[in-house]
């Protein structure tokens, strides 16, 4: 008899940007001929940098030759990705072997399955608002007994409170917890932490041998040169982080698919010898993974360095000037916000003491203007929205016009 996993029961209710579809078809239907304006979801918009693509044709040149025809690459990546790799995190002073490096298609998929590493006993703690799949993936791996309706948490969690007061950068943990998730640039606040906020989390998860799990998929959005890029660039943190990366946000793959994450040798956890929890990566992605497409990744090897990565560098630009515009148009309605300096996520807070959702209906319906609700993020979002920079400028000057003359 097969049974099902009843942990996907315990997921609550539907996932955020459904319900943002749901909501804008039902206006669309309703009011034929609206036209909106998408400043909602962190989806890229601008063609790929002409030298991603030119490597990607001589990739699918040699492809198409029975001579250089190459089929399953390794499960980890290419050896000279890899090393790219080594030579790009260089820039901030840290030394990897190769063999630290496993290349994916993507970091969603890496922030989701790197839970397996870990026993079912660990308790998580995560940055609130967060980027979901932190949660639902521990969610489905069984590491809560449920939601907690009221308090609007799941139970067993423990969430770090990113909040006007701190700046958006929460303190650690006052309890021991085991794994930690951090995002910085921050999806959704926008708030990057700086070297003594790292540091102290990393100084919290050698003291209680927890490992922390940094996601750094905006991390060439960060333009002040004293902010880290890299949870790497703090020092002892290869003895208790993984860092998971993508192409996505930073040369604009996000449907081309290309991401990596980093599992130091180094790396221990309480039970673990040094260099077990790498092998253990290794492990599950020989046995469960393929390898990302041999295409997708002769793109991001160009996109690390020389014209790619200049030219990468001007996308973010391009990005970043959204960003600008949008929150010099907010604040000039009154709005007050936040990030859009060193990531490509404006969060701003609610007028009026108006719930996320009533602020998302308001944008929809007056402004035409589609937006995220801060709380579909985690509890300490309500009141917030998350505005986007990833869109064509024309269009995002369209959706701040139309905000200026309707609010
Ligand atoms: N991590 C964060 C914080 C994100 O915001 C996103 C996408 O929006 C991802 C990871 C997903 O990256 P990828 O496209 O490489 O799966």
């Amino acid at each position: 008899m097969a049974t099902i996993n009843n942990n996907f029961s315990k997921l609550s209710a539907g996932y955020l940007f459904p319900e943002i579809a749901r909501r804008t078809n039902k206006y669309l239907n309703e009011n034929k001929g609206v036209e909106l304006m998408k400043l909602g979801i962190g989806n890229t918009t601008e063609s790929l940098p002409l030298s991603l693509v030119d490597a990607m044709k001589a990739k699918l040149d040699l492809l198409s030759n029975r001579d250089t025809y190459l089929g399953y690459g390794d499960e980890q990546g290419d050896t000279t990705l890899r090393e790219g790799l080594v030579k790009y995190y260089s820039r901030y002073g840290v030394k990897f072997d190769s063999t630290e490096f496993f290349i994916s298609d993507g970091a969603k998929a890496d922030a989701a399955n790197i839970q397996e590493l870990f026993g079912r006993e660990n308790i998580i703690a995560f940055q609130d608002p967060a980027y979901p799949v932190y949660v639902d993936s521990n969610v489905v791996g069984g590491r809560t007994s449920g939601f907690d309706d009221e308090k609007g948490c799941y139970n067993n969690f423990v969430y770090l409170s990113c909040n006007e007061e701190n700046g958006f950068i929460p303190d650690v943990p006052d309890t021991k917890v085991d794994l930690i998730y951090l995002c910085s640039p921050n999806n959704p606040t926008g708030a990057v932490m700086n070297h003594d906020q790292l540091k102290k989390f990393v100084d919290y998860a050698r003291k209680n041998k927890a490992i922390i799990l940094f996601d750094g998929a905006y991390s060439e959005y960060v333009k002040d040169d004293d902010l880290p890029r890299s949870i790497f660039e703090v020092e002892g943190a290869k003895e208790c982080a993984i860092e998971i990366n993508s192409f996505s946000k930073n040369a604009g793959f996000t449907g081309v698919r290309l991401g990596w994450t980093i599992v130091p040798k180094d790396l221990v956890s309480e039970d673990s010898e040094v260099g077990q929890i790498n092998s253990m990566w290794n492990r599950r992605q020989c046995t469960f993974f393929n390898g990302a497409s041999n295409i997708a990744q002769a793109g991001g090897l160009a996109a690390l360095s020389g014209q790619g990565y200049e030219d990468c560098r001007a996308l973010v630009n391009y990005y970043m000037g959204n960003a600008k515009i949008i929150k010099k148009g907010l604040e000039s309605v009154g709005l007050t916000c936040f990030g859009g300096d060193n990531s490509p996520y404006i969060w701003a807070k609610t007028p009026n003491n108006m719930t996320s959702w009533e602020f998302f209906d308001f944008l929809l319906k007056v402004c035409h203007v589609v937006v995220t609700p801060g709380s579909g993020f985690g509890p300490s979002g309500e009141s917030f929205i998350r505005v986007s920079s990833y869109g064509h400028r024309e269009n995002v000057e369209k959706a701040i016009a139309s905000i200026k003359e309707n609010m």
